[in-house]
């Protein structure tokens, strides 16, 4: 490295396929902290990053933490700003993504353009590279799932391959870390001398004399022309001489389809390299793997079944014996102890009993209402997580597809509801990456019938108080309602506000991958984390507001009934319209408004508002005040009415409509008060008979 370039800034730009492992090396440089999805096209939004890396400026070997051969330590470290672009498979400007990272190279001129490679995928993967490679700018090849290969029954000669690509090859393994400092080093090296790739692919003399015209007479790039010469439209309105058109006529009349012919030039050169570097050594037991759960899991008739016992279990095992016990602990721990700790400190520095109120049954119960649940969304997100990563996600919308036909969306529509289950709000921005603008709109509107983890609490305390024989299927039936209610309305919206037609299907299913420990609790973290964030937020400030609310008076007196207080008194005017819900106690429609700060604080809500202490003292109140079909019409309420103050903006955002956001929100309100009504009138006609 020259030493002038001592504290430079340099920018590497992150190219390669879908699922080559870019998201997981682009967490692994800059530590920060991103999803990683499997669905094609989930960072279709640019991303950038500081390389953390470059602070150490050492070279380690791979697979050899303890043999650190060179220490250099610059003090004046270079800077590096990774760029992650869209995963794509080629630079023909069919798709937006392609469109981007090809104006990015062009535009912005990164120093760097690090290809990452899928080792197991080499020849779909090298593709791109011969691409990448035109554009005169240094680049470097990350090879990454080294770790994987054997297990894919070849082994590929590094050294050959990166002689016969003239690019430096740098063997990786982003999920283990593994190589990267290397990689880093290197890719340094390779940009500080501003060294060009020496791709050795030509597409024979005619061509080639064409691409040398066409480069010197418009100062294009290598690629760039072999695009004119592909006739590329969106080149084509830029060209400055006439001598290029000239020229252009001359080469479609000897070759008749270019495109064809510089794709199968480009085959036949990545084979033949691949056939001298790559060796089989064994059988390939991934794709032996992938093939054989996939004769399953994506069967035309077991594929459904398959899907709704794994999300069975998975509600079995969170809201059943095991998630209970976990939160019952977490409660025992935080509202009793932890409570009792508190209440002791503050009676020795002689606090007085508003402040010890508003800590004990305002602020520890509200909160502590919540916190009790922690554990189980922390299993839900887990297990999530856990599909997310091994690849089954993916698979998701591929059985969902025929299904989503019906309802006018493709199966990739059923990617952001499922994550829907974790959180709305990252559910909505992820429409974004739907090609169809119609698509984007409708899968918008369907996004909050699904139940996000924060209703969770709200379920798990009513089940316990009402239903604690059966609070896994009674769970799972509020999931199955919103789901159904999603498809229903997806009939009737695409049939009327949004008609219009499904894009094909295109998604690629990735390989079948045990998910490492460290990534999944990783990704379980990074959706748990808001609601950790939240709990310490905005369900503190609405406990604290809650319990004045709950105790002062308009005159603010403090007061010794509830019922008289300002919030008793707002209860009191808005409870009769839940009347023919059967849940018309002014307690539960003061606690419905407050859930639309966050659905969490239902329950702190009702935690402080019954005067229940803690989940034990909540779950005995409701089960005095709710019988199972009010506690269910309550249930079903909360499930489907307007999602919290978070994701309607986020949604407002998203569709840019403020008419169909009101829409939204008229809608949901509207469904949930008629489907929790028809609940209560229709059960109570069974129960009376
Ligand atoms: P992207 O679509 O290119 O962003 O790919 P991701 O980063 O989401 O990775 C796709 C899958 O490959 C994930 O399940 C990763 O855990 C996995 N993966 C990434 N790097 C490696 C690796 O070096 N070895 C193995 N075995 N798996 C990896
Ligand atoms: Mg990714």
């Amino acid at each position: 490295m020259a030493v002038s370039d001592l504290g430079k800034e340099y920018v590497f730009a992150l190219a390669g396929n879908p699922n080559s492992g870019k998201t997981t090396l682009f967490n692994e440089l800059t530590g920060s902290h991103y999803e990683v999805g499997n669905w094609a096209g989930v960072t279709v939004e640019r991303k950038e990053g500081i390389c953390k890396y470059v602070y150490h400026n050492h070279i380690t070997h791979f697979d050899t933490h303890e043999h650190e051969t060179e220490h250099k330590h610059d003090e004046a470290h270079n800077h590096i700003r990774i760029v992650d672009l869209p995963g794509i498979y080629s630079l023909s400007p069919n798709s937006a993504e392609e469109v981007i990272t090809r104006d990015y190279i062009l535009r912005e001129k990164p120093d760097l353009i690090l290809n990452i490679v899928d080792a197991t995928n080499l020849e779909r993967n090298l593709y791109l590279t011969t691409q990448l490679a035109e554009m005169d700018t240094p680049m470097v090849i990350a090879l990454n799932m080294m770790d994987a290969l054997e297990e894919n029954g070849f082994s590929i000669d590094v050294e050959k391959l990166q002689k016969k690509l003239g690019i430096r090859i740098m063997p990786i393994s982003a999920s283990k870390g593994r190589g990267v400092q290397d990689l880093i080093t290197e890719c340094l090296n390779i940009a500080s001398k501003k060294q060009l790739p020496l791709c050795p692919l030509t597409y024979g003399a005619k061509i080639e004399n064409a691409v040398n015209e066409i480069q010197s007479e418009e100062g294009l790039n290598r690629l760039c022309s072999i695009k004119l010469i592909e006739h590329d439209i969106r080149l084509k309105s830029d060209i400055k001489s006439e001598k290029t058109t000239a020229v252009l006529e001359a080469v479609s009349k000897i070759i008749a389809d270019i495109e064809t012919y510089i794709a199968e030039k480009r085959y036949k050169f990545i084979k033949s390299i691949t056939k001298e570097c790559v060796s089989v050594i064994g059988e390939n037991k991934q794709a032996t793997r992938t093939r054989k759960i996939d004769s399953i899991v994506t069967h035309p008739i077991l594929a459904i079944p398959v899907f709704i016992i794994i999300m069975f279990l998975i509600f079995q095992i969170t809201f059943g014996a095991f998630g209970s016990m976990l939160s019952d602990f977490v409660d025992n721990l935080f509202n009793v102890q932890f409570a009792a700790l508190v209440e002791k400190g503050l009676d020795a520095v002689g606090a007085g009993a508003f402040a010890k109120g508003l800590v004990i049954d305002g602020v520890i119960a509200g909160v502590g209402g919540v916190i009790t649940f922690f554990p189980q969304i922390m299993l839900l997100f887990l297990f999530l997580s856990f599909l997310e990563d091994s690849g089954y996600m993916a698979r998701t919308a591929f059985i969902m597809d025929k299904l989503f036909m019906k309802l006018g969306l493709s199966g990739k529509s059923f990617v952001p509801m499922i994550m829907g289950f974790g959180c709305s709000v990252p559910a909505i921005m992820s429409v974004r990456t739907l090609e169809n603008e119609r698509d984007r709109k409708l899968t918008l509107l369907l996004v909050p019938f699904m139940s996000c983890g924060a209703k969770m609490p709200v379920y798990a305390v009513f089940t316990a108080a009402l239903f604690p024989e059966h609070a896994g299927i009674v769970t799972f039936s509020l999931y199955l309602i919103g789901i159904f209610l999603a498809i229903v309305s997806g009939l009737i919206f695409s049939r009327t506000v949004l008609k219009g037609d499904t894009p094909p299907f295109v998604l690629e299913l990735p390989p079948y991958r045990m998910p490492t420990l460290k990534s999944t609790f990783h990704h379980m973290w990074e959706k748990a984390k808001d609601f950790a964030i939240r709990a310490g937020t905005v369900l503190l400030a609405a406990s604290v507001i809650i319990w004045l609310l709950q105790n002062l008076d308009l005159r603010l007196h403090m007061v010794t009934d509830s019922r008289y207080s300002i919030i008793g008194m707002i209860g009191q005017l808005i409870a009769p319209l839940f009347k023919p819900c059967g849940f018309g106690n002014w307690q539960a429609a003061v606690s419905l408004i407050s859930g639309f700060a966050a659905k969490e604080a239902v329950v702190s809500t009702m935690t402080i508002l019954y005067g229940a202490g803690n989940s034990a003292g909540l779950v005995s109140s409701l089960s005095e005040v709710f019988t199972p079909l009010s506690a269910y019409a309550f249930l079903v309420f909360v499930l489907l009415y307007v999602p919290c103050v978070a994701a309607v903006s986020a949604l407002s955002a998203e569709l840019n409509s403020k008419k169909l956001t009101l829409f939204s929100i008229c809608y949901q309100i509207g469904i949930a008060w008629i489907m929790s009504m028809l609940v209560f009138q229709i059960g109570s006609l069974f129960i009376s008979l």
